[in-house]
């Protein structure tokens, strides 16, 4: 289907659908369009572009239709986490329960820790929990002897 803007020859617009160009031309000569408000039968298409629906090469010409942005992709963003659900908060107070309690109950051994750890690895001491600092590479060289420790837990806020 083609849609044509005509005008009669006073100047009237209006709009019709046609099959096809060529059924446009038959339709004019056999006089068979009117005007609509005049009825005149001397009608031609105005410069208007006609429009044009169901070809698909118009439609392949016509600019790719926007999709919304789906759901999934704006989930996906990252967004920094402004609050703690009930869940966060919960953990976070077993968090400060599990330092609490090494705190209370290890003993604290400061930058002596690697020292102190490999002792007791080594059976040189009981085996107690002991907490303290150690470097990186201190850290690094007690894996590799196979001594297992942990970070103390972290809270994201001490003012809490
Ligand atoms: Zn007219």
């Amino acid at each position: 289907m083609i849609r044509y803007a005509l005008a009669c020859d006073k100047g009237h617009v209006f709009e019709s659908w046609f099959q096809s160009s060529a059924a446009y031309d038959k339709q004019v000569k056999a006089a068979l369009i009117t005007c609509p408000v005049c009825n005149s039968v001397k009608v031609e298409k105005t410069m208007m572009a006609p429009g044009v629906l169901g070809t698909k090469k118009k439609r392949r010409d016509a600019p790719p239709s926007q999709m919304p942005p789906s759901p999934q992709q704006s989930s996906n963003t990252p967004s920094p986490v402004a609050m703690m659900s009930p869940q966060e908060r919960d953990f976070r107070n077993k968090l400060k329960e599990l330092r609490d309690h090494l705190i209370k109950n290890a003993d604290y051994v400061g930058r002596k820790f690697p020292e102190e750890a490999r002792k007791m690895h080594y059976g040189e001491t009981e085996h107690r929990s002991i907490y303290g600092e150690a470097t990186p590479e201190q850290a690094k060289d007690l894996h590799e002897e196979g001594i297992e420790f942990h970070p103390l837990p972290v809270l994201p806020d001490e003012h809490n």
